[in-house]
């Protein structure tokens, strides 16, 4: 049958197939063990999105974190080192701010902040690159170790600071750095292996188990989180199906009289509103208590399907309702419709019935089910109320009876 509740209808499926999926999938996650950081599609997508908004949002704080360090370095070196010792160091030095002023203007493109991952993995290798070279282009010294105990903070920066995912990182703050080393062997610049062994294989060591921690942490809250609005989208689900369902007739699955009110009451405000008119139906079986009486109130049951199927072929456009107004009464809204219409589907609903030919044996109008029905048109207005209308198409409805049943009769003083 055609669902009757169009206005405001929800979801019929509780849980979609994809949804409970997901869910095992999450589970089952949740519960893995291994070393292994990514996760199966669709939930790696999700947590990387996620997780690239997270860190281009959070990106801007970085660059006043790297900021600082380059000042504490800067300022350290400035202190323990004599000024006839620096030679080059000011300029190779500053090389740093201006990777950190290159940091800065990515962080006002739009495209680095949806490629978050790759942009800001090339910037930080190329820095982790420069700061394991760095050393060698100094004069060997205090401040050459000074520079190599600086490494470790670029390093440390580059896994904990600017949040790149775990393989990024390892990029960013290992691989870019050992490429440093073929370059200071094919240029014969000099250099302090156990110094830079200490320096940036340690503090990238203990940089990539730190991500690595955090990142199986984040992924395992990620995946939590995701849980927890799986289930509040069923909670939602669950609970508009069931609103749908106060509002449904568990015999016809037309709507029941409550949905009625409510809707009824919204098409008058939308009618005064709108100055549109509003038919109203009131649809009644035929010596029902008859056919209940000879073939029993099951078939007698079965007789007010049929007979709300017929309605729901009529009442086709969204924004009519039919509803079951209690026991073998039906009624019938139809916004934006005059008289005229509303009489020509009440006949059609009529025709339809009668088209249906269910034997009715004790009937005294036809050998067939046959309705009668009261029709009533009104220009809603606030002077006016809403009983009124259900009122006429009432009083409609009885003289239909009266004349004889099996027809409409429309009410004319309310139009
Ligand atoms: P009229 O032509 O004047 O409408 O006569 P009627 O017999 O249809 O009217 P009446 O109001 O006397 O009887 C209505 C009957 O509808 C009484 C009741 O047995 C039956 N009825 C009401 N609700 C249901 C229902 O849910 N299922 C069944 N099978 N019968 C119902
Ligand atoms: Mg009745
Ligand atoms: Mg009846």
């Amino acid at each position: 049958m055609k669902p009757s509740l169009r206005e405001e209808s929800v979801p019929r499926t509780l849980e979609s197939g994809s949804q409970a999926r997901e869910y095992r999938l999450i589970e089952s996650q949740l519960r893995r063990r291994g070393l292994w950081l990514a996760l199966p599609e669709p939930l790696e997508t999700q947590f990387c999105t996620s997780h690239d908004a997270m860190a281009s949002a959070a990106y801007s704080s970085t660059i006043i974190w790297a900021l600082g360090l380059f000042l504490m370095v800067g300022a350290s070196v400035l202190f323990t080192v004599n000024t006839d010792q620096l030679g080059i160091w000011p300029a190779t030095y500053s090389v740093f701010l201006i990777f950190i002023l290159g940091g800065w203007l990515l962080s006002f493109s739009e495209q680095v902040r949806a490629q978050y991952q790759k942009y800001i993995t090339a910037l930080a290798g190329l820095c982790v690159f420069y700061a394991v070279l760095h050393p060698s282009l100094l004069t060997e010294g205090p401040l050459r170790t000074l520079i190599h105990q600086g490494t470790v903070f670029v390093v440390l920066l580059v896994y904990l600071g600017i949040n790149l995912r775990f393989k990024f990182a390892l990029l960013a703050g290992t691989v870019s750095g050992m490429l440093a080393y073929p370059v200071m062997w094919l240029f014969d610049l000099p250099m302090n292996w156990d110094m830079s062994i200490a320096t940036f294989l340690g503090g990238s060591g203990l940089g990539a188990l730190l991500r690595y921690r955090d990142e199986r942490r984040t992924r395992k809250l990620f995946l939590q989180s995701r849980l927890l609005e799986l289930d509040n989208e069923r909670i939602q689900q669950l609970a508009d199906e069931l609103e749908r369902l106060s509002f449904l007739d568990g015999l016809t699955g037309l709507a029941n009289r409550r949905y009625f009110d409510r809707m009824f009451e919204k098409a008058w405000r939308t009618g005064i509103r709108e100055m549109h008119p509003l038919s109203l139906v009131m649809l009644d079986v035929d010596f029902f208590k008859r056919y209940n009486d000879h073939y029993g109130h099951q078939n007698g049951d079965q007789c007010l399907q049929e007979i709300a199927r017929a309605i729901s072929f009529v009442t086709a456009r969204p924004q009519d309702l039919a509803a079951r107004y209690g026991g073998e009464e039906f009624v019938l809204l139809f916004p934006h419709t005059d008289n005229l219409a509303a009489r020509h589907l009440t006949s059609r609903i009529l025709e339809k019935v009668r088209a249906m030919e269910m034997a009715h044996a004790v009937s005294d109008c036809a050998d067939y089910v046959t309705v009668s029905a009261g029709i009533a048109t009104v220009m809603p207005s606030p002077d006016l109320g809403m009983d009124a209308l259900l009122s006429a198409a009432d009083r409609a409805l009885y003289r239909a009876k009266e004349q004889g049943r099996d027809r409409w009769v429309s009410s004319e003083t309310l139009l």
